[in-house]
């Protein structure tokens, strides 16, 4: 079988890669014409770990191309699939404009039955309006199918949850374009993946509903974070004992300086406003929401009653990407907490394994540093922001002696206390008791 994969971002590259791996041949295609040119030497345009090797077999191999000719492509191909970014509008709906791009595109050059597949997340209606606009643009009455299957891979580790997903949602309602996606999905099948085969709507609806849950316990988990700095509590002790009950599960349940990244945010702010439009007031969503921003600006809080004030101090910062294993900086809680640390006056002083030019673009006055030691050069505090392994296991005493005083202010409580003040570090982390902060008023 021959498909296309329009949009090669995170999604469109390893969906294009993946399937080539399963023994497909795959056109990849994207309007960013100095990205086809790197994608055809090999060269990825983003950090994810793996997919320059399987981008470099698939091209080896012969079976994964890249062009920026939507019409060859889609002439060539039995299912397309559209993979292109679905951004936030100002009013939190989705931009779905690149999506009916490629829908005109589609229609324009097909000649013969094709299965177009949305990749991207798009709203509930955006199958049935895809429809409207292929049939609009279609210059003969070619037959056409619109399957909804969206994709749940984490930046990453992208290759390994599209190759081994906890479940396919296939929403369609065509038996010929939900066998022509079984049988493109056969590998998946044999290793007994769930399929949710459904009507478009509900599979658009799941890709919404699943990622506004995860942030929801992230919120959640925030909050009770916040509350047993108040009383005296460890949240990650109670994170613990909640996640052990199988009803919960343990993940998403870690405190942090809260969620970003290029799906939960705007995912939910399209949810909610779906909501609107369809009279339908998603309150839970909307409370994640204002939890998560609120968050942001009690990390830079945090920061400045540990450090004892913000103007004139010098802040190591531990991470920018806002997740690890990414050099996605989409809404990273780290950009906008280094942003107000830096308004407020201080000078930040940052190092990523990945993200770091980009970041420092993002960030002006942020300055750029090689690695965690070169970054607590006459530092006042070391704050991590984003769990890259690097950052797991830190020599307490190279650190302290680049730093002016030795306090480690840990985002994403990756630390023991025990194990940093047993060094001569004062520990500030998240949702848990200061350690060795002398002027905090809490326990000591
Ligand atoms: P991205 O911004 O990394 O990539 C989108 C690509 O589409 C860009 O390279 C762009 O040049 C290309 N493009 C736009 N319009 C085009 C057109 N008309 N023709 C050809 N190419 C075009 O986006 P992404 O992160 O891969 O996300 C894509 C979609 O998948 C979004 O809807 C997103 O919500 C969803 N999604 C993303 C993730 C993730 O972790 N990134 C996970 C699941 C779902």
């Amino acid at each position: 079988m021959h498909i296309s994969v329009i949009g090669t971002g995170y999604v469109g590259l390893v969906t294009g890669a993946c399937f080539a791996e399963f023994g497909v041949a795959v056109t990849c295609v994207d309007k960013d014409a100095a990205r086809i040119e790197r994608l055809k030497k090999g060269d990825v345009p983003f950090y994810e770990p793996g997919i320059t090797e399987l981008v470099a077999k698939g091209l080896r191999e012969g079976r994964l191309h890249f062009t920026t000719d939507a019409a060859k492509a889609v002439e060539d191909a039995l299912v397309i699939f559209i993979a292109v970014g679905t951004p936030p509008r100002p009013d939190g709906s989705s931009d779905l404009s690149f999506v009916e791009d490629v829908g005109r595109a589609i229609a324009k050059t097909m000649t013969g039955y094709k299965v177009v597949v949305t990749k991207s997340t798009v709203p509930v209606g955006t199958g049935e309006r895809l429809r409207e606009v292929i049939r609009a643009h279609r210059s003969g009455d070619f037959r056409f199918d619109i399957v909804s299957n969206p994709e749940f891979l984490r930046e990453g580790s992208a290759i390994d949850d599209f190759m081994r997903p906890n479940r396919v949602v296939l929403g369609a309602d065509s038996e010929q374009a939900v066998a022509i996606m079984k049988d493109l999905y056969r590998p998946l099948y044999l290793i007994e993946t769930p399929f949710v085969v459904t009507d478009i709507q509900s599979a658009e609806m799941i890709k919404y509903a699943s990622n506004a849950f995860l942030a929801v316990k992230i919120s959640f988990i925030n909050e009770i974070a916040n509350l047993c700095e108040k009383v005296g509590a460890d949240v990650q002790v109670v994170a613990k004992g909640m996640g052990l009950d199988q009803r919960i599960g343990s993940k998403f349940l870690h405190a942090g300086p809260g969620f970003g990244g290029s799906c939960f945010p705007k995912d939910l702010a399209a949810l909610v406003h779906m909501g609107e439009t369809a009279g339908q007031h998603m309150q839970i969503a909307e409370a994640a929401v204002r939890v998560n921003e609120e968050q942001r600006e009690r990390m830079v809080k945090k920061i400045e009653a540990a450090a004892g004030g913000l103007k004139g101090k010098t802040f190591a910062v531990l991470g920018l990407s806002f997740k690890p294993n990414t050099n996605d900086l989409r809404e990273a809680p780290a950009l906008d907490i280094a942003k107000a640390l830096l308004k407020a006056g201080a000078a930040v002083r940052a190092c990523d394994p990945a993200a770091l030019e980009e970041g420092c673009k993002l960030v002006p006055g942020l300055a750029p540093a090689k690695d965690a030691y070169d970054a607590a050069k006459g530092a006042d505090a070391v704050v991590i922001m984003t769990e890259w392994n690097q950052f797991r296991n830190l020599d307490f005493d190279q650190l302290k002696k680049a730093m002016r005083a030795p306090l480690l202010i840990d985002l994403r409580n990756v630390y023991e206390a025990a194990r940093v003040t047993g060094f001569g570090f004062q520990y500030v982390s998240v949702g848990r008791a200061d350690k060795g902060v002398v002027r905090a008023k809490t326990r000591a």
